[in-house]
Formats: C-alpha cells, sequence, structure tokens
C-alpha cells in the first residue's frame, strides 16, 4: 500500500492493521440484487477495532511531538472513544485519564457494567465521571481543568478534545483511509454510487469527504446523523473540514451542498436504539455473522437499506459502507436478543 500523500508531514504513530479489507457482502447483494461493500474499519486490530484508532495515530503524534506523557479524553459511558484511547495510550506506554458523561439515559445494570466501561476498567484507566449529558464544551473543559491539575504534579498531559472548536487531528486518519480506499477500489476496478458512513463528531465524515475531493473524486457520501439534526450536523461538517483544510494548508472548496447529512434515523436520538437500527444489526448479524452497534454503525446501515428498498441499484452498481466499529458496546443492549 502507498503513503499516505497528504498527511505525510504530520507526525502519527502506528496503531492499525492497514489497509483493513474491503470485502463484498455476498449474502445480502444477492438479496437486494445488487453489489454491497463493506470497508472493515471495525477491523483495525487494537482493542476490538474501530475508527478511532485511525484517528488516534493522529493525536498521540501531535501528543507526542510535544512531548505529552499522558492522554485526557471524554466520552459517553459506553465511548468506544474513550475505549480506543485507553488501549492506545497503553500501547504507545503513556498514562491515561478518561471521563464518562452521562449522555444517554439508560438505567440498565448492562449498559453501564458491560461491553466498552469493563474493558476500560480492564486495561486499568483512572475514570473521572461527569454528570451532565448534552454539553460537550463543558466536558472539554473539566478535562482541560484535569490537565492543570496534572501539569501542577510535574505531569505532561494531552487533551484530545471533542467539540468542533478544537483542531480535528483525528480527521488526518481519514483523509489517509479515502487515499486506502481510493487504491483499493482501482484494483478491483470498481465505481461506487453511493458511500455511507456515520457522522458523529464528524473527524470521519470531514476527513473522508475532503480525501475523496483532494483527490478529485465526486462519490457522494452519506453521512448518518447519530447524535444531532441533519442541519446543525452539516454545519460542524463543513466546520470540520474547513479546519482540517487550515492545518493541510489547501482548500478544496467543498461546498455545503456537498455535504449530505441524514437524521432520519436518529431518533429517540444519541445511543439509543430505534426499529430499524435493531433491524439492521439483526440482518447484518444473521445474513453476514458481522456485528454492528446500536449508536453509529446499525443507524447507518439502516440507512443504507433504506436506499436499497427506496432506489432502483442493480447489479451494475456498488454501494459502499464503511465500518466503523463499535460491536463491544452490544453487551450494554441485551433487549437486542430479548424478544
Ligand atoms: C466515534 C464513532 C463513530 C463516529 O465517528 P466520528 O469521527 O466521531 O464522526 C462512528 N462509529 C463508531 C463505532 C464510533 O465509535
Amino acid at each position: 500500500m502507498a503513503q499516505p500523500m497528504l498527511t505525510k508531514s504530520f507526525p502519527s504513530v502506528n496503531l492499525s492493521h492497514k489497509p483493513t479489507p474491503l470485502e463484498r457482502l455476498d449474502n445480502l447483494s444477492d438479496d437486494y440484487q445488487t453489489n454491497i461493500w463493506i470497508k472493515r474499519d471495525d477491523c483495525t486490530g487494537l482493542a476490538f477495532g474501530g475508527n478511532k484508532s485511525r484517528q488516534l495515530e493522529y493525536y498521540i503524534g501531535h501528543a507526542k511531538s510535544l512531548g505529552a506523557d499522558t492522554l485526557l479524553t471524554t466520552g459517553a459511558i459506553q465511548s468506544n472513544h474513550v475505549r480506543m484511547t485507553v488501549a492506545a495510550a497503553r500501547k504507545t506506554n503513556m498514562d491515561v485519564e478518561v471521563q464518562l458523561e452521562h449522555r444517554v439515559d439508560r438505567d440498565q445494570v448492562e449498559y453501564h457494567e458491560s461491553g466498552n466501561p469493563f474493558l476500560v476498567k480492564l486495561m486499568g484507566a483512572k475514570i473521572h465521571y461527569y454528570p451532565v449529558g448534552e454539553d460537550e464544551d463543558g466536558a472539554d473543559q473539566a478535562m482541560i481543568d484535569r490537565a492543570e491539575v496534572l501539569k501542577r504534579e510535574g505531569k505532561k498531559p494531552y487533551v484530545i478534545p471533542m467539540s468542533s472548536a478544537s483542531t480535528p487531528y483525528g480527521a488526518l486518519g481519514y483523509i489517509e483511509a479515502a487515499e486506502e480506499i481510493l487504491a483499493q477500489l482501482e484494483s478491483i476496478n470498481i465505481a461506487p454510487v453511493r458511500f455511507f458512513v456515520p457522522s458523529g463528531s464528524a473527524s470521519t465524515h470531514a476527513g473522508l469527504l475532503l480525501g475523496l475531493r483532494a483527490s478529485g473524486y465526486a462519490l457522494p457520501v452519506d453521512g448518518i446523523c447519530v447524535r444531532r439534526d441533519a442541519q446543525s450536523q452539516q454545519q460542524r461538517v463543513l466546520t470540520k473540514v474547513h479546519s482540517v483544510e487550515a492545518l493541510l494548508g489547501f482548500d478544496v472548496g467543498i461546498v455545503s451542498d456537498d455535504v449530505i447529512c441524514d437524521d432520519r434515523f436518529l431518533a429517540p436520538g444519541y445511543g439509543l436504539l430505534n426499529a430499524p437500527a435493531t433491524a439492521a444489526i439483526k440482518l447484518l448479524a444473521r445474513r453476514e455473522g458481522i456485528f454492528l452497534d446500536p449508536t453509529y454503525s446499525g443507524k447507518t446501515f439502516a440507512a443504507l437499506i433504506d436506499c436499497l428498498q427506496s432506489s432502483s441499484y442493480g447489479m451494475d452498481d456498488h454501494i459502499v459502507f464503511l465500518h466503523t466499529g463499535g460491536s463491544p458496546s452490544l453487551f450494554g443492549y441485551p433487549e437486542l436478543v430479548s424478544d
């Protein structure tokens, strides 16, 4: 695989198995009489895999270039990002403290104890709790305050913030992924018509879109909203695109019409299942033996299924789904198998 071109001047560390496979879902492709491809970023290798390992390669590269010895970050109780940050810290021999936010109203003991929080405890991270749900800036600030305390103790902390105001080094990982995907599409000689990705903090969506457009590739990227309505999410993706452009020092000229955000699969909200996501999770498990997750990939695959049902793609068309991981959080949703 060629070295990443656009991001090569940025420091990074190696955390992921790359390239991840790009596979055809043969059974589902048969069922829907078209070609459905899955980019297996759930198989990045680090601590059950997922999109955060590509993002963390650049965050930790930046942290190490500043001499940091301790990582701090924040997320929901079942955050994959928190789990993978702890794993990345362990692999790169850094200390790590995480903050778990009360973002999702779920009382089940499994949600609070199983899956990601279990793994975070297994890896021995110091855990702080943040009692508020939707308060991104407040959650970041609490970590920044904690970093100040650590500095006074002689540590060199590095905060990985989540708000869209911060520099999204993580998006560089998805610019690199776009180059990887384009090389794979070229080698199997297909030109997809649609590309489905979850759109959360938007580092993945923004990075991919930018990476594709920077290579002159016009493929529509369907960003599926998992936390905010389509209008706010579109603004957020554009903000991230512009800050990554500033980081790279060039302007790809992405306009708002090119930022597709679909929030029809978001309700009842972040981290909460709905009927289409539940059906998508069961479908992929039962037809392909692949695990999605309730918060991100399940809702994104639900959007893809909806698209197949409402459009007339055929055997000459190719649709790609980016599987961003998240399967450990399945263990926090026992109701998936209770009926
Ligand atoms: C974080 C996450 C996403 C969303 O990625 P962003 O870059 O935050 O938009 C999607 N899927 C999974 C499994 C995640 O953990």
